[in-house]
């Protein structure tokens, strides 16, 4: 029997919840009764706390995550001629901050247990060119980054965290995002903090990063009308600013939830017949942006979901080397093998942080279904 009505949902967005959809249509209200759409109070007040949150001296609010990690790389100044090192298994705007400065990615592989890229991979893939690595927290995973930063310093790259998918996660006492010489966030509304819209920020200890893509932001303009240096238009929106500092506050309990659901999703797909996601190592943490399982199975296991009304998605199709947009830039099929069988295996569960009980019995239930029909066949 299969039904095209999807009872269960892949997330759930702020819409799910009505009293805080009303207190974020007031701020929004607030700001265009009075046409407040540009900087202002709101995007001052949101850099600073989203500094305090991330523990880091600064953060400049941006118009997305890609913005973010591209301007983090021009204002180090990596360009045209540099190499910037990037996992193969991540979202495409990794590569393309890299491809927007006049840079050149270099594609590495990962490791099987956690899908990240590490020390090793790195180390194996310096040249002559590289300039920087881009180290990506995937799926709410922290990165075993002391390691990575230790490798880099000793080749005098920079080291610029992609923490788009990482808000809040603890490495140890530190937070992702507060390690590297700078990070970018994306506040796009599936993720962990989400706008209403698109939006994002860089974040840095560097005074000077941190000066340099305040300009570039808005033109390189300071003072008005003076134009220090040719920038963009890449500035977080004063509504954006307004809603993500009504939720800044509940990140904390929504990261929380989310690991709650996952540990108990993971006990209730034991013994079933995916793997789930490995435990957050010693001092790392994972706060689930998306819970991934895999399995040789995949597309039949997203058939048995769909047709159960379970939703479910591949975070990533394609590594980012044998996509259209980056196959010149790569060494082709085989040459990254672990992010290609991940793209093939990898199946996304449906995840968000006040997910009920029943709901992941269900999806778990579902699961070992599969594996049932798998067995009777
Ligand atoms: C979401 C995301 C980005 C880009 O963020 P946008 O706000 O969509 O531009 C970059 N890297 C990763 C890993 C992401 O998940």
């Amino acid at each position: 029997m299969t039904s095209t009505h999807t009872e269960i949902p892949l997330t759930r967005l702020d819409n799910a919840d009505p009293a805080l959809t009303e207190e974020l249509l007031a701020v929004v209200g607030d700001l265009a009764s009075r046409s407040a759409f540009i900087g202002g109070p709101e995007v001052d007040a949101f850099d600073r706390e989203f500094a305090d949150y991330c523990g880091t001296a600064h953060a400049v609010g941006l118009s997305s995550g890609t913005e973010a990690l591209a301007l983090a790389l021009r204002a180090l100044g990596v360009g045209p001629g540099d190499e910037v090192i990037v996992p193969a298994n991540s979202f495409i705007a990794t590569a393309e901050a890299v491809t927007l400065v006049g840079a050149q990615p270099r594609f590495v592989d990962v490791d099987p247990d956690t899908a990240l890229m590490t020390a090793a991979h790195l180390a194996a893939a310096i040249g002559p060119n590289t300039r920087c690595v881009m180290p990506v927290h995937l799926y709410g995973r922290t990165l075993d980054l002391d390691p990575i930063v230790e490798v880099a310093r000793a080749a005098g790259l920079f080291v610029v965290e992609d923490a788009c998918q990482a808000h809040g996660a603890f490495l140890g006492e530190r937070r992702a995002g507060s390690i590297g010489h700078a990070a970018a966030f994306s506040f796009y509304p599936a993720k962990n903090l989400g706008a209403w819209g698109d939006a994002g920020a860089m974040v840095t200890n560097d005074e000077q990063i941190a000066d340099t893509v305040r300009l570039l932001r808005s033109h390189g303009e300071r003072p008005r009308y003076h134009h220090r240096m040719p920038g963009t238009t890449a500035r977080l929106d004063a509504i954006q600013a307004a809603v993500l500092r009504v939720k800044l506050p509940r990140l904390e309990a929504a990261n929380a939830g989310r690991r709650r659901a996952a540990a108990a999703l993971t006990k209730a797909l034991s013994g079933g017949p995916v793997r789930t996601p490995a435990p957050a190592t010693d001092g790392g943490d994972h706060v689930f942006h998306q819970y991934v399982v895999t399995t040789p199975a995949r597309d039949a296991l997203r058939e048995h979901l769909a047709a159960h009304g379970v939703a479910s998605a591949i975070h990533y199709p394609v590594p980012i080397h044998l996509t259209q947009a980056y196959a010149a830039q790569g060494e082709g099929p085989g040459s990254l093998p672990v992010a290609e069988r991940l793209a093939k295996q990898s199946c996304t569960l449906p995840m968000w942080p006040t997910m009920e009980d029943h709901v992941i019995e269900r999806v778990a239930e579902v699961v070992h279904d599969f594996q049932a029909l798998d067995e009777a066949a």
